[in-house]
């Protein structure tokens, strides 16, 4: 299959090669040079605007930042609109607001090109591995004729969760269940340290039990370590959650949690912290508690 693909960055780079080694031919964009040849050097032929990555393709895929970064690339001056033919389908996999989602769907449909919102969760290795959970919305018959072929190609679970915006719907479910999970880590173990109790004594002893989570499994060692290397930036879950907020407010879904998580995480990126891991909450409670959680 021809396929355009265009976002190159952590996550882009290698589901674009797991795709060029399951045999699709690929025409790749990004802004950043750096990424289009690496892509090249993996055999995918460069393009000089997305309108280009979307001409004479079956798919293009994007995987951008966040809404504006799509809404560009796909609607605007050089866009894929501007590029794809009628019966394209294009699969954006970035993590975006499910409303803006459903805005550049409508502005694909005006155009005969199909959309399907793809978001996965994962990170940079379960990327590179092509292990990706990828959580789908939009018309089930361009779902089905691009699962096998295409998605199941990064992607070890891929499951169509509804309409246009349900797959970035899901997405923020889960961002919001993990921020709050790694709050209550760093908030629970901060009160085992400031009592004098040993906090990798506590994790071995409550991680077997209903408190353990594949948060806290990943994420204490490296609050134990203080390695705040990401992984899953700050500033990334802080743009996934203000997706949340809005998509709240649109639904009338109240979401007090989330934004408390926000207003801890936008402390930190205040205060320099915002490309470092997501488990750096920890060190919002050493800032209001004096005590770090160290191993
Ligand atoms: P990144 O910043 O590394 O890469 C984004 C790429 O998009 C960059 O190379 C940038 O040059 C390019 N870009 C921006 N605007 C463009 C445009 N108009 N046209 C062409 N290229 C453009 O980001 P990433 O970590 O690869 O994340 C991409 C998406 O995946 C985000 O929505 C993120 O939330 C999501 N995500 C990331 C992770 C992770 O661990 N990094 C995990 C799951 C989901």
């Amino acid at each position: 299959m021809r396929i355009g693909f265009i976002g190159l960055g952590i996550m882009g780079k290698p589901m674009a090669k797991n795709l060029i080694k399951a045999g699709h031919e690929l025409i790749v964009y990004d802004l950043a040079k750096s990424g289009v040849e690496e892509l090249e050097t993996a055999g995918a032929v460069a393009a000089s605007s997305a309108k280009e990555a979307s001409k004479g393709v079956e798919v293009v895929i994007t995987m951008l930042p966040n809404s504006p970064h799509v809404k560009e690339a796909v609607c605007g001056p050089n866009g894929v609109l501007e590029g794809a033919g009628e019966g394209v389908v294009l699969i954006d996999m970035s993590s975006i607001a499910p409303g803006a989602s459903q805005e550049i769907s409508a502005a694909c449909k005006a155009k005969g090109v199909k959309m399907l919102d793809a978001p996965v969760s994962g990170g940079e290795p379960k990327a590179i591995d092509g292990t990706l959970s990828i959580m789908v919305g939009g018309d089930r018959e361009s779902f089905e004729k691009l699962k096998c072929p295409v998605l199941e190609k990064m992607g070890a679970s891929v499951v169509l969760c509804g309409e246009s915006g349900a797959g970035n719907t899901t997405k923020l479910v889960n961002q919001i269940i993990v921020a709050c999970n790694i709050a209550a880590v760093a908030e629970a173990f901060t009160l085992a340290v400031k009592t004098g109790v040993d906090p990798s004594v506590v994790f071995d002893a409550i991680k077997g039990g209903l408190a353990g989570s594949t948060v806290m499994n990943a994420k204490l060692p490296m609050m134990l370590a203080q390695n705040f290397k990401p992984g899953f930036k700050i500033d990334l879950h802080i743009k996934d959650l203000n997706n949340a907020i809005e998509a709240g407010k649109a639904s009338g879904s109240p979401l007090p949690l989330a934004e408390t998580a926000l207003n801890m995480l936008q402390e930190l990126h205040d205060s320099g912290f915002g490309q470092e891991d997501h488990s750096a909450l920890a060190r919002y409670y050493e800032s209001i508690s004096g005590v770090k959680i160290k191993g």
